[in-house]
């Protein structure tokens, strides 16, 4: 427990380190700014041209509360317990896209994984490894195509339970790009923890500097992204794993195994407009392994990814290619991807 919440400290830290970088030019006046926990993570606001940090985080706060699969007060976890459940809009409205997103990514995003999600500890932090026979059985009941959504009435089939951690950040990226554009603000950088809004411009016009956790050392960074506005959403073993035996877990889980991805893929960074979409994203491709990424990327367009590989290799698609600079002397091989080849 007291790794865990050294672990959030640390996770904090971090963020609130990619943020200050990310808005480190003089603000022509002082700009708004919040940090708070919600959705297990520290989020940090900075906001220019407008007082809107705390509509954010009010919005923050109130999604946790309903979309919290661990929290007993929340939609969610009246829905896993009773198997149906009249949602708020705004929770139906999430669950309908995300599984729009499941059926696009062709199921390496699931949000029924949850029952494979408690079984391995990653909600508690008390791990455990299951065996081949309950894994087999745990994946017979991951299946979004099993959820029912009529109008705000969302059913369950027997033994299935919803997780909506591999979006929520996401959603709530593109409802605070709308309390922006509401608000008036100019520009801002909210770091959602691992999901990063970049809305408008600063005040000096320069470009935002985000930069990527590397995943040896997750306090620092690897390298940096000079970007314009959108959503970058970052999936990372390191978040949340555990070891046993030798053999490292993470909690990112294969809904066609239940079992914890192991394909050699560090990190996946995606940048896209749609928050909910850069998150689902940044969890399926991570899921699909480096060359099922590409692939992917290949076939629907519309975003850009950096995926970092355990040999050593860091793929920055067309878009992003010559908007990342390393941080140091690294040892991996950069391998710019175009749509006609892999550039490898
Ligand atoms: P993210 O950090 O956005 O990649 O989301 C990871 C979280 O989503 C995990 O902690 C799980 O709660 C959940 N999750 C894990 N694997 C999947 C998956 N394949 N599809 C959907 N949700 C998942
Ligand atoms: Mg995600």
């Amino acid at each position: 427990m007291m790794k865990r919440v050294f672990r959030r400290v640390l996770c904090g830290m971090m963020i609130l380190l990619i943020t200050l970088t990310a808005g480190c030019s003089a603000p022509a006046s002082d700009p708004d700014t919040a940090s708070f926990t919600a959705m297990d993570t520290v989020m940090t606001l900075t906001v220019y041209g407008a007082d809107c940090c705390e509509r954010i985080r009010d919005r923050a706060l109130e999604l946790d509360q309903r979309l919290s699969a661990v929290d007993e007060d929340s939609e969610i976890f009246a829905l896993n317990r009773d198997g149906t459940a009249v949602l708020s809009a705004d929770t139906a409205a999430l669950v309908r896209r995300t599984l729009t997103l499941s059926a696009d990514l062709d199921g390496a995003l699931d949000p029924t994984v949850y029952p494979a999600v408690l079984a391995w500890g990653f909600t508690t932090g008390d791990y455990a490894v299951p065996d081949d026979e309950a894994l087999r059985a745990l994946a017979a009941r991951i299946d979004y195509t099993a959820v029912t959504l009529s109008g705000d009435v969302c059913t369950l089939k027997d033994g299935m339970m919803l997780d909506l951690g591999a979006v929520a950040k996401g959603w709530l990226a593109d409802e605070a790009k709308a309390i922006l554009a509401d608000s008036g603000a100019d520009g801002a950088v909210l770091n959602l923890g691992g999901t990063i809004l970049l809305y408008g411009s600063k005040p000096d016009g320069s470009a935002f500097r985000v930069g990527i956790a590397d995943p040896a050392a997750p306090a620092s960074c690897f390298g940096y992204l000079n970007l314009g506005e959108g959503v970058v959403a970052t999936s990372g073993g390191y978040e949340r794993c555990f070891e046993r035996d030798g053999v490292r877990y993470i909690h990112i889980l294969d809904p066609a195994t239940a079992r914890p991805v192991d394909n050699g893929v560090l990190s996946v960074t995606v940048i896209c407009d749609e928050g909910v979409a850069a998150d689902a994203l940044s969890t399926a491709l991570f899921v699909m392994g480096a060359e099922g990424a590409l692939d992917c990327w290949r076939a629907h367009g519309g975003f850009d990814c950096v995926i970092l590989t355990d040999d050593g290799r860091l793929y920055l698609t067309d878009g992003v290619a010559d908007r990342f600079t390393p941080a140091g002397d690294d040892e991996y091989e950069i391998m710019p991807v175009h749509r006609d080849h892999t550039g490898s």
